[in-house]
C-alpha cells in the first residue's frame, strides 16, 4: 500500500472516529449545559475566535481564542460540551482560512475537525478515567488547582492533537512524524498554553462572583484585546513597513549585485576581446617579421636573414678562430629555360623542390636561404676543413640531379656550386657571398660542378669584370674590327666568300683573342649589340666588294651568331635591317650557328632558323662534331652547309690516318643534302684528303689566314687564286695557331 492510500485510509479512520466522538459528545451533553452562557461561548468560538488570532510579531506564536473557548467550555460545561465547541470551532476556523485562500487538501477540513474532536474526546476520557486527585478538581477557590487542572487538560489535548497532526503530516510528506512534530507542532504548544491561561483567567473571573464583575472583566478584557490588537497591528505595520523597506533594500542590493555581475561579465568579455586583439596583433607582428626574413615561395630564410646570420658568424670567427663556417653558393643551371619552356608555375614548383632537397642534405644547425631568383646559399657551421665542405657540396650536387616528374614533365636539375671558407679578412656578409659567387662562376665555366674560392679566382674574376667593362666601351672607342678569312671551293680554288671574324684591339692590352672576350661578351649580353653592328658592317662591305668584278656578284659573307642572340635577341629584325641598309642580296649572307647552340633548344632553334630561311639567307652549322648532334634533329634543321670542326681536320695524319670520321661527316652531309666546308686546313695532305673525300669548301691557314678588310679587298682586286698548287707554291705546313696577321701570309 503506498503512502497516499495509507493517508487516505488514516483520514477516513479519523473522520469516522471524529464523527463518532462528536455524536457521543452530543448524546452526553447535559441539560444544564445548554444555557445562554454555553451558546455565547459556542457563537464566540465559531464566529469570532477564528478571526481573532493575534500573531506575535517576529515569532511563530499566536494568541488564539479558540483554545480558550474550548478549555473554558470544558471547565464550565464539561467534556461533551467542549467536544461540540472544539469540533464546530475547528470547522469554522478551517472555513475561515479557506476563505482567506489557504490551500486545504482533499478531506483536510473534516480531518482537522475530527483531530480536534478526537483529541478533546480522548482528553475527556482520560479526565474521566483518572482518579480524582484533589489538585485536578476544578475547585473554584484554589488557583493552584485550577492551574493544575488546566495544565493537565492543555497537555493532554496538545499531546494528542499534535501527535495526530504530526502523523498526518508525516504521511503526507513521507517523513518521520517526530520531525514534523518538532517543526510544526512544538510552537503551537505555546498557543495552547496561552489559550488555557486565558480560559483560566476568564473562569476565575466568572467564578469570582457577580455578573457586573463578569461584565466589567469581559469589557476590560475586550478593551485590552482591542488595544493590544491595535498596538500589535501597529507593530505589525511597522514591521511590514520595515520588512518592505528591507525587501526594497534587498531588491536594490540584488539589482546592484546583478549589475555588478553584468558589469563584471562585460569587463571579462572586453578583456577577452582585448586579449584576442593583442594575440592577433602579436601573431601578425610575428607573421610580418617572418615575412620580412623569409622567402614567400620556398619559406626558406631570405637574403636579409642569411646576411644577419652570416654577420654574427663573421664576428664570432674573428674572436674565436675555432668557430669556423663555410658559405656555399648554389645556382640552378639553365633555370631560365625551365621557366621559359614550362611556365612560371612549374618554375616555382621546381624552386620549392630544390629548396627542400637542399634542406634535406644538411644538418639542422646549417642554414639554407634563397637569395635570388634561382640562387640559394648555405651556411655550414663548425666543419674542421674545407674538404668536408666540398664533400657536402658534392652530395648536394649529386642529389639535385635525381630526376623528378612535375605535371607530366620529367625534370632533372643541375647546380653549380661555389664554396667560400671563413677568413679573418671578411668583415661583411656581402664579401663572403661575393667570393662564393665567384667560385660558383668558376665551377660553371669549368663545368666542374663544385669549386672552392681562392684569391687567384678573385683576380681572374676582377680581370673579367674589367674586360667586360672595357668591351662595353670598345664599340664607342672603335676598337672592334672585322677580319675576313677566305672560304675556298676545293674543286677549283674558286673564292666562295669570307668568314667575318671579330677582332678587338684593346687600347692598352693590344689584340685580345676572340676565345677570351667572346664568352664574356656572350655572358654579359654585349654580343647582341656587337653582332648587330657586325651584320651592318659586313653586309655593306660585301655589297661593295661584289661591285668590284662581275665574277664577285655571288660572293658570300659568313657571320657567326651567338646562341644568346639567336634565343633572346631580335636577330631576325637585325638581319632584315642589315640587308635593307646594305642592299645585299639575302642569299649572299650566311649565318653560322655552332652545333651545341643549335642542339640545345632544338624546337626553338628550328622555328627561328625557318624564319631566317624565309628571309632568303643561308645557314651554316658551325663546329660540327663537337656538339653531340642527334640525327633526328639534324635532318629537321634547315642548314645549307655543314662546317666540320677543325679538330677533325687537325687529327688527320700525314698519310691520311684518322680520316674515317671526316669521311663519315662528309657522307652524312651529302645525305642530308648539305654542302660541306672544312675549317682549319693547314697542310697540303689535309687539303688533298678533303678534296679526295669530296668536301665542297675549305677554310684554313693553308689558303689564307683571316685578314683585315683592306687586305681582303686588295686580294679581290688582285684576283688571286686560293689553292696552293694553283698559286704554284708549295706550302707544306703552317704550324701552330699563329696570331692573326694584319696582312695575308702570302
Ligand atoms: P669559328 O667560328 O669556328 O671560327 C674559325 C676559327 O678558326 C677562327 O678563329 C679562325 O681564325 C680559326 N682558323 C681558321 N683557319 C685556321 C687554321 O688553319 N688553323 C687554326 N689553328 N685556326 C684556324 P678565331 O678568329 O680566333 O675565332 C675563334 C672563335 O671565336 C670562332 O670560331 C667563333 O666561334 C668565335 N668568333 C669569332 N668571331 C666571332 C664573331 O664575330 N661573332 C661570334 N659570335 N663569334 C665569333
Ligand atoms: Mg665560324
Ligand atoms: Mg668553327
Amino acid at each position: 500500500m503506498d503512502r497516499n492510500e495509507l493517508s487516505n485510509y488514516a483520514k477516513a479512520a479519523i473522520i469516522a472516529a471524529g464523527g463518532g466522538v462528536f455524536a457521543v459528545g452530543l448524546a452526553n451533553i447535559t441539560e444544564e449545559s445548554l444555557s445562554w452562557g454555553y451558546f455565547s461561548i459556542l457563537i464566540f468560538a465559531v464566529f469570532f475566535a477564528p478571526r481573532m488570532t493575534l500573531a506575535l510579531p517576529r515569532s511563530r506564536f499566536a494568541i488564539s481564542f479558540s483554545d480558550a473557548s474550548v478549555f473554558l467550555t470544558f471547565l464550565v460545561y464539561g467534556g461533551p460540551a467542549a467536544i461540540i465547541v472544539a469540533t464546530l470551532e475547528s470547522l469554522a476556523s478551517c472555513w475561515y482560512l479557506k476563505g482567506k485562500g489557504f490551500p486545504f487538501g482533499r478531506l483536510m477540513i473534516p480531518t482537522n475537525a475530527s483531530i480536534n474532536a478526537v483529541s478533546i474526546g480522548l482528553t475527556y476520557l482520560i479526565w474521566l478515567s483518572v482518579p480524582r486527585a484533589p489538585f485536578i478538581t476544578p475547585d473554584h477557590g484554589s488557583t493552584q488547582h485550577l492551574l493544575a487542572t488546566l495544565g493537565s487538560l492543555a497537555l493532554c489535548q496538545f499531546g494528542i492533537s499534535s501527535l495526530l497532526a504530526a502523523i498526518f503530516g508525516a504521511l503526507k510528506e513521507g517523513t518521520n512524524p517526530f520531525t514534523i512534530w518538532k517543526r510544526d507542532c512544538f510552537t503551537s504548544s505555546m498557543t495552547q498554553i496561552v489559550g488555557a491561561a486565558l480560559a483560566g483567567l476568564v473562569f476565575k473571573l466568572i467564578s469570582f462572583g457577580d455578573l457586573v464583575t463578569g461584565i466589567i472583566a469581559v469589557g476590560g478584557l475586550g478593551i485590552a484585546y482591542l488595544s493590544y490588537r491595535q498596538s500589535i497591528g501597529e507593530v505589525n505595520d511597522a514591521i511590514s513597513t520595515a520588512e518592505a523597506a528591507e525587501r526594497t533594500r534587498a531588491e536594490l542590493e540584488r539589482e546592484r549585485r546583478r549589475e555588478a555581475e553584468r558589469y563584471n561579465e562585460e569587463l571579462k568579455l572586453l578583456l577577452e576581446k582585448e586579449e584576442n586583439a593583442n594575440a592577433a596583433l602579436r601573431k601578425s607582428e610575428s607573421d610580418f617579421q617572418h615575412a620580412a626574413l623569409h622567402d614567400s615561395l620556398t619559406r626558406l630564410p631570405n637574403r636579409k636573414h642569411f646576411g644577419d646570420m652570416l654577420r654574427v658568424l663573421i664576428a664570432q670567427y674573428k674572436k674565436d678562430p675555432t668557430k669556423t663556417f663555410h658559405v656555399i653558393f648554389l645556382d640552378i643551371g639553365r633555370f631560365k629555360n625551365i621557366n621559359d619552356s614550362l611556365g612560371h608555375t612549374i618554375g616555382d614548383k621546381v624552386l620549392m623542390i630544390a629548396g627542400k632537397r637542399f634542406v634535406r642534405m644538411l644538418n639542422p644547425d646549417d642554414m639554407v636561404a634563397r637569395i635570388g631568383g634561382d640562387e640559394f646559399a648555405v651556411i655550414l657551421k663548425g666543419l674542421s676543413s674545407t674538404g668536408k665542405a666540398q664533400k657536402v657540396a658534392r652530395r648536394i650536387f649529386e642529389s639535385i640531379k635525381q630526376p623528378f616528374s612535375l605535371s607530366g614533365n620529367n625534370i632533372s636539375l643541375n647546380v653549380n656550386i661555389g664554396i667560400a671558407p671563413c677568413d679573418a679578412e671578411y668583415s661583411t656578409p656581402e664579401e663572403v657571398l661575393r667570393d662564393a659567387d665567384i667560385a660558383m662562376h668558376y665551377a660553371k665555366e669549368k663545368n666542374s660542378g663544385v669549386a672552392v674560392f681562392t684569391k687567384e679566382l678573385r683576380t681572374k674574376f676582377l680581370e673579367r669584370i674589367r674586360t667586360e667593362n672595357d668591351l662595353r666601351e670598345a664599340l664607342d672607342r672603335d676598337e672592334l674590327s672585322m677580319s675576313y678569312q677566305p672560304l675556298v671551293d676545293l674543286k677549283d680554288g674558286h673564292l666562295l666568300g669570307f668568314e667575318a671574324l671579330l677582332r678587338w684591339n684593346h687600347h692598352e692590352l693590344g689584340n685580345i683573342p676572340p676565345n677570351k672576350f667572346i664568352p664574356i661578351a656572350e655572358d654579359s649580353g654585349l654580343i647582341i649589340p656587337i653582332t648587330t653592328w657586325i651584320l651592318q658592317d659586313t653586309c655593306s662591305r660585301l655589297a661593295r666588294w661584289q661591285q668590284i668584278d662581275p665574277s664577285y656578284r655571288d660572293l658570300i659573307v659568313s657571320v657567326n651568331i651567338s646562341g644568346k642572340h639567336l634565343m633572346h635577341g631580335d636577330l631576325i629584325a637585325d638581319v632584315e635591317h642589315a640587308l635593307e641598309m646594305s642592299k645585299l642580296s639575302p642569299s649572299s649572307l650566311k649565318l653560322e650557328i655552332t652545333e651545341s647552340v643549335a642542339m640545345e633548344n632544338a624546337d626553338q632553334t628550328i622555328n627561328i632558323l625557318n624564319r631566317l630561311k624565309r628571309l632568303g639567307v643561308q645557314l651554316s652549322l658551325d663546329d660540327f662534331g663537337t656538339g653531340y648532334s642527334s640525327l633526328s634533329i639534324l635532318h629537321r634543321l634547315p642548314f645549307d652547309t655543314l662546317k666540320i670542326d677543325r679538330s677533325f681536320v687537325y687529327s688527320v695524319g700525314e698519310h691520311g690516318e684518322n680520316s674515317e670520321i671526316l669521311q663519315t661527316i662528309i657522307s652524312l652531309a651529302k645525305n642530308l643534302r648539305m654542302r660541306v666546308i672544312a675549317e682549319g686546313i693547314e697542310t697540303n695532305s689535309q687539303l688533298k684528303l678533303l678534296q679526295n673525300l669530296g668536301c665542297d669548301y675549305g677554310q684554313g691557314y693553308l689558303m689564307a689566314k683571316p685578314m683585315v678588310a683592306e687586305a681582303a679587298e686588295r686580294a679581290l682586286y688582285e684576283s688571286r687564286t686560293w689553292l696552293p698548287e694553283e698559286r704554284g707554291m708549295l706550302v707544306n705546313t703552317i704550324k701552330g695557331s699563329a696570331k692573326d696577321a694584319q696582312l695575308p701570309v702570302f
